[in-house]
């Protein structure tokens, strides 16, 4: 489903992103985690095509990611086909971004409404499906400022659902949410995994990955330091940069 082939990215002179490979298989789980400035979210960026990468490939199920090919050359895609190709890819944020002036439903139905056309009847039928996985059927009118964090951020992520995405991608959601609100919010992305959903997470929530993930990943300075199945990697890192950073985690 997501095929990373030396994805390389720079912003100006700083190269943040040094050939980045990797392969999730439709329905499975990437964790990633490594230090602040490894090149995380630059990564995940680059997969929705938010950045444009430098050199290497990037391909989600099967779809070179902002670029067309043809006769051997890469032409960059316009921006409405990026666009178009970005809608089948949900992105959440660590800042759930809602918007404040609508209501939960409102800011579910938005994008398929007005990027789909989706008939307002039928979003609104699939929002209330959506708010009710993710436990908020009761704050359907409400407005994003009466909720928790917790909560908006399962707004957040019922509203990428909204769109049908075939990837998920989710930076950081839990990390600037009070301790208490985090296990409702991973427990929504633990049964979106069971469900099926292809998903890269960046997150330092280590129960959750070795739980839920299928590959863990660790990057630093823009490199896959390490990767492998997450109970394996955590309980036996074979590179002393793993092995320091887990160290500083628990
Ligand atoms: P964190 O854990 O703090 O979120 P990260 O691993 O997600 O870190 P990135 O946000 O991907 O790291 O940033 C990697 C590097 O790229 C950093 O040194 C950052 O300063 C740089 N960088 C990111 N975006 C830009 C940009 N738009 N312009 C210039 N430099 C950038
Ligand atoms: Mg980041």
């Amino acid at each position: 489903m997501v095929l990373a082939d030396r994805v390389c990215k720079s912003f100006g002179t700083t190269q943040v992103l040094k050939g980045i490979s990797l392969e999730v298989e439709r329905g499975e789980v990437l964790c990633i985690i490594g230090p602040s400035g490894s090149g995380k979210s630059t990564f995940l960026r680059c997969v929705n095509h938010l950045e444009e990468v430098n050199a290497g490939r990037l391909y989600v199920d099967g779809d070179l990611i902002g670029y067309r090919e043809r006769g051997g050359k890469l032409y960059e895609m316009s921006p409405k086909d990026a666009a178009k190709q970005r809608r089948d890819i949900g992105m959440v944020f660590q800042h759930f971004n809602l918007f404040p002036h609508r209501t939960v439903i409102e800011n579910v139905i938005e994008a398929p409404t007005q990027v789909k056309r989706k008939n307002k009847a039928e979003a609104t039928s699939r929002a209330e499906y959506l708010l009710e996985r993710v436990g908020l059927a009761d704050k359907a009118q409400s407005y994003p400022s009466q909720l928790s964090g917790g909560q908006q951020q399962r707004v957040a992520i019922a509203r990428a659902l909204a769109m049908e995405p075939k990837l998920m991608l989710f930076d950081e959601p839990t990390s600037a949410l009070d301790p208490e609100l985090v296990g409702d919010v991973l427990g929504v992305m633990r049964e979106l995994a069971a469900s099926g959903m292809t998903m890269l997470v960046v997150t330092h929530e280590m129960g959750f990955a070795r739980e839920v993930a299928d590959q863990l990943v660790f990057m630093d300075g823009g490199v896959v330091v390490e990767q492998g199945d997450p109970r394996e990697v955590l309980a036996n890192p074979q590179h002393e940069r793993t092995k320091t950073f887990l160290s500083k985690l628990l």
